[in-house]
């Protein structure tokens, strides 16, 4: 029988109402067996996640850990009641709250909230409960995919539906390890693949991936296909629905993701596929030239200039010696016959100006300026490979924007046009390349 895998945030989450929901969710859906959760997120945008209180726990002296363990405690007692289960959660809450005043580890504490949201949801839904610490195995710091995998495959062959928490798992010496924040959606594809899901869904809050960013274009098209590779290209300049590191297991297993909203069911929300499975007709899209557009603001450019640069071997390493010496991240680097741009991270000053020192002294530039107010934006699709034209369309929006663009790039995939413009110039940038392709 067809399998899906779930995987519910921290909104779905947050209350008895919404995990209510979240119960409609699965029960309309036979082939929902199997079930990753997030804790208990924000109910309102004042309010805190169990995550976050949990993190105070930690952080808090000894006389201030009472009074946190009680807003922890009181945000699942009112989720029991209010989904009138009959579960005691009370020597779950001793055993924290004394672990945490016995210096539990950090990993330990801040895993609290989806052990214990997960064990609500298993009895609401009538699932099994798998703990994340049965199949979830970490080496040296890092995800053991092969051994996970092994132990996920063989606990999920002995049960036909299950809640597992998300976020966690255990390392070599038997302690509790957690993901980076956002984790729960590494277990959801860790899941996935191990029960061979034909389908991951992410439930969420939203609609799926907007093409551009809501606060700066009013209500843009929800993306209803994307591909892996044009997410990496999206995510990466700051649209983050998604932990970048939960499309590796599912990728690899050709599993697709369906980003979902546990609010707005009726809505497809984004399918996240391989390009090869639309090129072999497995999906179908309507093919526009471009599917997201994303950018972020605050990159830093180092401009040079030296006469006769272009004969010089290795002025370009020495560059890049000084970036990697001083621990910053390049984004793009535009040549010209003399002239050299880095485009870097924004960094601090002091670390700024400690590296551009060194380029002066070590690389004799004419001129040297530098630049810390550039804004990135990825314009990003398959449908712009060979074909003409696309970046004609991204110069002409700028420029009827009355916008001059201080750099571009196009790497050789042809599936992103990058440019930078001026900080100042950046939602006006979006909102004209919305308008050129999307609207
Ligand atoms: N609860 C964790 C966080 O807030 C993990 C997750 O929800 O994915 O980051």
């Amino acid at each position: 029988m067809a399998v899906k895998a779930l995987k519910f945030g921290g909104t779905s989450m947050a209350n008895a109402k919404s995990i209510a929901q979240v119960r409609d969710v699965v029960i309309a859906d036979k082939e929902a067996r199997y079930v990753v959760v997030s804790a208990p997120g924000k109910r309102d945008s004042s309010d805190i996640k169990v995550t976050d209180l949990l993190i105070s726990l930690y952080e808090a002296e000894k006389s201030k850990k009472r009074e946190i363990m009680d807003i922890i405690e009181r945000r699942f007692t009112d989720i029991i009641s209010g989904l009138a289960l009959d579960v005691d959660f009370s020597s779950e809450f001793d055993k924290i709250y004394s672990n945490a005043m016995s210096g539990a580890s950090y990993d330990y504490i801040v895993s609290r909230g989806e052990y214990l949201s997960a064990k609500i949801l298993a009895p609401f839904l009538g699932y099994e409960f798998i703990d994340a610490t049965e199949i979830i195995r970490f080496k040296k710091g890092v995800l053991d995919s092969e051994e996970t995998q092994k132990l996920a495959y063989a606990r999920f062959a002995q049960t036909k539906k299950a809640v597992v928490p998300g976020f966690y798992g255990l390392d070599e010496k038997g302690e509790i390890k957690a993901f980076s924040r956002g984790g729960s959606d590494i277990t959801g594809a860790i899941v996935a693949r191990a029960v061979h899901a034909y389908i991951y869904e992410n439930w969420t809050d939203v609609d799926g991936f907007m093409v551009c960013d809501p606060r700066i274009v009013k209500d843009p098209a929800v993306i209803e296909m994307v591909t892996y590779r044009e997410l990496r290209e999206l995510s990466y300049m700051g649209a983050s629905v998604l932990h970048p590191e939960a499309v590796f297991p599912v990728n690899v297993a050709g599993i697709p993701i369906n980003i979902r909203n546990t609010f707005h069911p009726e809505a497809k929300g984004t399918m996240i596929v391989k390009y090869e499975d639309i090129l072999r007709g497995k999906f179908k899209r309507k093919e526009n030239v471009i599917t997201g557009i994303a950018g972020s603001k605050h990159f830093v450019g180092i401009f040079l200039e030296k006469q006769m640069l272009n004969n010089e071997v290795g002025y370009c390493k020495a560059l890049l010696d000084v970036l990697y010496e001083n621990n910053i991240s390049l984004e793009h680097m535009p040549t010209g016959i003399d002239t050299v741009t880095l485009v870097i991270d924004p960094v601090e000053d002091s670390v700024l100006a400690e590296a551009v020192a060194t380029i002066k002294e070590r690389c004799n530039p004419t001129t040297l300026e530098v630049d810390k107010g550039l804004a990135l934006i990825a314009v990003v699709g398959h449908g712009m490979s060979r074909m003409k034209g696309t970046a004609v369309r991204v110069c002409k929006a700028l420029s009827e924007a009355d916008i001059n663009i201080r750099m571009i790039d196009q790497g050789s995939s042809e599936m992103n046009i990058i440019v930078a413009v001026e900080d100042a110039d950046y939602e006006k940038a979006i909102q004209s390349l919305y308008n050129e392709f999307i609207k």
